[in-house]
Parts: C-alpha cells; structure tokens; sequence
C-alpha cells in the first residue's frame, strides 16, 4: 500500500491545475452569472484527453480508471471551476455504458466521451420519490420492437447542454423494490422536453425538471438488462460519489487556499489576523478534515478500480460525507476569514457557499449516507 499518487497521477494533476489554472474562478463566475456555459473549458479539458482518462484505451480514451477522473474533476475545482457534468457525463454514464452497454452503444458513445465530444445528462430523482429511488415511478412499456417512456424526473443537471439522457426507470410490471432498467434517451427525441429549475447556485450549469410523455425508443436504447438490478446502476453511482468527493475536496482546497493568503496578509491590529487562534485553529482543524476525507476518497477510487464494488460502495458513502463536511467546514471558515470580504464578489469565496452546501444533498444526502453506515457498516435496525 502506498499513499503517495504515482508519478502518471501526479503529472496528470499538474497538467489538470495548469488548465484550470488558465481559466480559473473568474472565467467560471463570469460565464455562471452571463448564463453562458464553459463550453471552452469542457472543449479543451477534452481535446486533451482529461474528459476521457478512464475510458478504456480501445475507444480512444485513457485506459484509466476513476482515480484519475477523480483528480481531474478535483484539480478543476481547487483552480475555481467545479464541474458539475463531470460527475455526471463521463464518470456515471460512461462507466455505466463501458460496463453494461451492448457493443454498438459502445462504440458509438465510449469515443465521445473520450474526447469531451458528447455529454450525457443522467436521470433518476423524481419529485415524489427524492432520496427513495425505489419509488420511481418513470416507466418503459414495450412498444413493438422498441419501448415507451413516461414519468417525470426533477433536478437533473445539464440537460440543455447534453446530447442524451440516461433515464432510470422501471418496466411496467414491476412493483416494490427497484430494479432498474436504463435507456438513453437523445435531447431532441419527440415527447422529451424540460423546463429550467430557478436555482441560488453560482455554476454555468442548470437544473430541469424533465418530462417524458410517451417517448418512443429502439429497442437499443436500453443499456443492459431490463430489470436489471441494482449492480448496474451501482456501477455508475459509486463513481458519482467518488467524484462528488473530489468536488468537494477541489472546492474544500480552493477555500482554504485563499483563507490562508489572506490570513497571512490581512493586519488590523499588531500581527496579521493569521497569527491569532481563534483563525489559525479553525483554519488548521477544516485543513487536516479535509485531508482526511481526501484519504477516505482515494481509498474509494482504489477499490472501485480494483473491482471491489461492496468495499467501494462503503468507502465511497464515507467519503462523500466526509467531504461533503470538510468542505463545508472549510468554506465557512474562508468566509469568515476574509470578514466582508468574504462576501464580495471580488475575493470569490461567497459564491462558494452555495455550491459547497449542494454537496451535502446531493447526488446523495448526508443522512442518506449516514443511514446506509449505520445499517451496513454498524449492523443497525432501518428505520425508514
Ligand atoms: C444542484 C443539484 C443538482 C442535481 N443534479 C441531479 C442530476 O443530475 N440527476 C439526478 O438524478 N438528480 C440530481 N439532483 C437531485 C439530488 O440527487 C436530490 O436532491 C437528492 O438526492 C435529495 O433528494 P430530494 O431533494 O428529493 O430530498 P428528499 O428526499 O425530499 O429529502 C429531504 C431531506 O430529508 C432527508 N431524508 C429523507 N429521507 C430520510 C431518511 N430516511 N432518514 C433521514 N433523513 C431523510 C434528506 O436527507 C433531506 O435532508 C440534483 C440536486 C441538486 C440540488
């Protein structure tokens, strides 16, 4: 075991910051706030081959595994430019169609996602079933030789810039626990529209509720088997947690980097504000939490790129809570660093407030996690 990133991981984090680094917070805010997206970022990101580090080497991409993506999505962050559709595009939907989809869906869709080319939005939160996935109610009915959607999901990013959908659903006889069925759905296929979601988060990225009324689709649509269990889509969730973990971390890192400078700098009595305790400690405590959840998040990626799904699963759970904490922890204590100036527009650290609070709900609540732990890590009774 050894806790120090290989070489290949550590020059990819490089190369990664440098980039971020050319856009940074200014040009992620500026685009959030003009409605525009980060359409050069994504493009270049992808050009050079960061969008694509885990796609297997055959269609074009890296041959890495989520570790990678992982540091990609975390460097983008620490630089100022947390990107949601990374978590969603090529982290959940191309591990799930490099692990489950037919050798045609491959080979159509692992290549672009290689090279940033597509994104894919990805569907399962439906306004009546929120954290209970077993409650969806969005339903394939064979049609034919092909399949008809319907149902409604809400909060689903990017769905205005994406080329498809992956939508989880249930097939039409089946009741109780879930058994998903998934389909890729393309954004301009008839009977598919969204409606925008008015959110108070700083990112070029939006949220839509989206309607299915009837969608009619191949048969070739459905990625793997109908009903085909939870493992498939857990292949691509373990991955959503892991890079929502890097997020937070990206984002935990940016904060306290600036919090820092600043406290070294920032004098109003005889020392800078650094130098005083009640700063400095919760400065150094949101720091070694941070690194903490850092080492739980790397520990999930190494397990899930060993192919141990289970003690991923766990792993992956803690870490995004952990994360999700620290950066929490750290943002706040950013802003209160900067006094005022942690709520101008100038210093960039209030505008993280919103987006680091999201990692505690989504793409899993923190007590969601803390009751799949207290069940399955601590042998507790459910109590929902
Ligand atoms: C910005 C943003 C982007 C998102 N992007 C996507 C996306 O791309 N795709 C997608 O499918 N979804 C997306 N989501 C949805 C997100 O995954 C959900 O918001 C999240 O899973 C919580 O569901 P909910 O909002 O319905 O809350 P609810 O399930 O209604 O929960 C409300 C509160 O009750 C708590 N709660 C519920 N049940 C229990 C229980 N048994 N024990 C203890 N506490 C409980 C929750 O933890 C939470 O605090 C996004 C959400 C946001 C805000």
């Amino acid at each position: 075991m050894s806790f120090v990133e290989s070489e290949e991981r550590r020059a990819l984090r490089a190369a990664v910051a440098d980039l971020g680094a050319e856009y940074g917070a200014s040009y992620y805010v500026g685009k959030a706030k003009a409605g525009q997206k980060t359409d050069e970022l994504w493009t270049e990101a992808g050009r050079l081959g960061y969008l694509g580090v885990n796609v297997p080497e055959q269609y074009g991409g890296g041959g890495g595994g989520i570790g990678d993506l992982a540091a990609v999505c975390e460097e983008l962050a620490a630089a100022g430019c947390p990107l949601l559709l990374m978590v969603v595009s090529p982290a959940i939907c191309a591990t799930i169609i490099a692990r489950s989809g037919t050798d045609a869906q491959r080979e159509h869709w692992l290549p672009r996602f290689a090279d940033g080319s597509v994104t894919m939005a990805f569907a399962i939160t439906e306004p009546d079933a929120g954290s209970n996935s077993h409650r969806i109610t969005t339903t394939a009915r064979r049609d034919g030789g092909g399949w008809l959607l319907k149902g409604q999901k809400t909060f689903i990013s990017g769905v205005d810039e994406a080329d498809a959908v992956l939508f989880v659903s249930r097939s039409e006889d089946q009741k109780g626990t879930l058994r998903p069925s998934l389909f890729i759905v393309p954004t301009g296929t008839p009977g598919f529209t969204h409606t925008p979601i008015d959110m108070e988060i700083v990112s070029p990225e939006k949220q839509f509720i989206c309607h299915l009324d009837d969608v009619r689709l191949p048969y070739d649509a459905l990625v793997g088997d109908e009903d085909g269990g939870l493992l498939q889509l857990f292949a691509g969730l373990n991955p959503e947690r892991i890079m929502a973990s890097a997020m937070g971390a990206g984002i935990g890192r940016l904060a306290l980097g600036k919090a820092a400078a600043y406290a070294r700098d920032r004098q109003v009595f005889t020392t800078p504000i650094g130098a005083h305790q009640g700063l400095a400690h919760p400065l150094a405590a949101a720091k070694i939490e941070l690194e903490l959840a850092r080492l739980m998040a790397q520990k999930a990626a190494w397990l899930y790129d060993a192919g141990d799904d289970e003690g991923a699963g766990e792993a992956a759970n803690m870490a995004k809570y952990a994360t999700a904490e620290a950066a929490v922890h750290c943002v706040d204590q950013a802003i209160q660093t900067h006094g005022g100036n942690g709520l101008t527009t100038e210093y960039g650290v209030g505008m993280l407030a919103g987006v680091v609070r999201l990692m505690r709900i989504a793409p899993v609540s923190r007590e969601m996690i803390l009751n799949y732990v207290a069940q399955h890590s601590l042998g507790l009774p459910k109590s929902y």
